[in-house]
């Protein structure tokens, strides 16, 4: 070899992250706290600003200074956090799980996905999803070989004068026309994030009767289950008729116990999806982090008599008003969301020069890129740009909203609700 070789490119990476979008900045990265002013409120990539609750960590403590969970757990998971899940579960379903070959911990929701679609994927199978998507999907899809088919969600017509997440619509002739031969899984995400809806039943049933007919696995990724607000039911797909034999149910410790950098997820499901996902989930991670695994199912021992569910609700519940009530002294319109932690503002009246100072991972993108940008900078209150969760043909349509996220504690909220006074200057007819 000669001295003067390049070397900085020798080895060439795969093409397979060419798809979905991976080695494209991830929307996290470039408005991650680290590329924003040190002041800047952070209402942008969902994770709180609080820690878990003292007796869920003094778990993860106790775990830490014990042998066992210093180890390897058994790729199901450990069996007491298996033994939390069936007993906080099983009612749930309607059904006496089995820690055995129904439920499985996976390395967050996310690797659980991931494995799912291993498991089932072949090469050129599609995978039907709603748009706004949560974006991991995407890769997670075209990693294994699947390939994205989309069906928008329809936001709420400008007519619309209060809108709620339940006025973002699916058309079923759309969703129809969505599944062909190759269809194999679809994605349900309720409570959605980005837009806070929650299922209704008259749709899950219609969405179960296109799974049934096309004989579709359906990934219910609930990952917001215990966040459902003004008396909303949420419903689990899996409990439809005939569902359970097709569906996965994706749940989340990070969402339930403020821990979402622990990476413990689960799945409930028949042995039929498990046993698959779980050979292919053993050899992707082996295992999940053992001590946390055990924190989880103190989390989920406990939550009961606690009435920790109830109370993280009504939390959450308050911390959606702070921002709900400031958009609406604002005069501007937002999208109210009946579960998860997300708020959808409709940023089309919020004017910003065309020559402001933007960095290059925002210029070349969405108008809804550079609002977010501005609005972190100007404000001093990151937000994430919803057209990162459509794809490229329909990203016009996400490029309207900014998301963002109120799980955080009220003192920052009601000072990020003072910032957005400032906004008041830039939103023009
Ligand atoms: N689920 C979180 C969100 O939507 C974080 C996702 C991520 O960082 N990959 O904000």
């Amino acid at each position: 070899m000669s001295s003067t070789q390049n070397r900085s490119n020798l080895v060439k990476p795969s093409s397979r992250l060419k798809e979905g979008r991976a080695l494209a900045l991830d929307v996290w990265s470039i408005f991650s706290a680290t590329n924003l002013p040190a002041d800047c409120i952070n209402l942008g990539q969902g994770y709180m600003n609080f820690a878990p609750p003292t007796w869920i960590t003094a778990a993860a403590e106790d775990a830490l200074k014990s042998v066992a969970p210093n180890h390897y757990s058994h790729p199901r998971g450990r069996i007491r956090l298996r033994e939390a899940l069936k007993a906080f579960y099983s009612p749930q379903f309607h059904r006496d799980l089995d820690v055995e070959s129904e439920i499985l911990v996976t390395s967050g929701a996310n690797e659980g996905q991931y494995s799912v679609f291993t498991a089932f994927l072949e090469h050129g199978d599609e995978v039907i999803m709603f748009e706004p998507f949560f974006d991991q999907y995407l890769p997670s899809v075209t990693f294994n070989g699947g390939k994205p088919v989309y069906v928008p969600l329809h936001p709420p017509s400008f007519s619309t004068i209060k809108p709620t997440s339940d006025d973002w619509t699916i058309d079923f002739d759309e969703l129809r026309a969505a599944v062909t031969s190759r269809t194999k899984i679809i994605i349900v995400n309720t409570p959605h994030n980005p837009v806070g809806k929650v299922f209704t039943k008259n749709e899950l049933e219609a969405i179960a009767a296109i799974a049934e007919e096309f004989n579709l696995l359906v990934m219910a990724d609930e990952v917001y289950d215990c966040l459902v607000f003004d008396g909303k039911e949420h419903i689990r797909i899996a409990n439809l008729p005939g569902m359970w034999d097709r569906t996965v149910t994706v749940g989340s410790a990070g969402k339930a116990f403020a821990a979402t950098g622990w990476r413990i997820g689960w799945l409930i499901a028949p042995p039929s999806i498990i046993q698959p996902t779980l050979a292919a989930s053993t050899r992707i991670i082996f295992c999940t982090n053992s001590p946390l695994q055990e924190a989880a199912a103190c989390g989920l021992e406990q939550a009961k008599e606690r009435h920790f569910f109830e109370i993280q609700r009504s939390e959450y519940d308050a911390r959606r008003a702070v921002l709900s009530q400031t958009f609406d002294a604002l005069g501007l319109k937002y999208t109210l969301p009946e579960g998860s932690y997300f708020i959808l503002l409709d940023i089309s009246k919020v004017k910003f020069p065309d020559d402001y100072p933007f960095p290059p991972s925002v210029l070349g993108r969405g108008r809804d890129f550079k609002a977010c940008w501005f609005i972190a900078i100007e404000i001093g209150v990151s937000s994430i740009p919803v057209s990162e969760f459509y794809c490229e043909e329909h990203a016009n349509i996400g490029e309207a909203y900014a998301r963002f996220a109120f799980c955080k504690d009220l003192d920052t909220l009601h000072r990020a609700a003072e910032r957005f006074q400032r906004l008041r200057e830039y939103i023009h007819d």
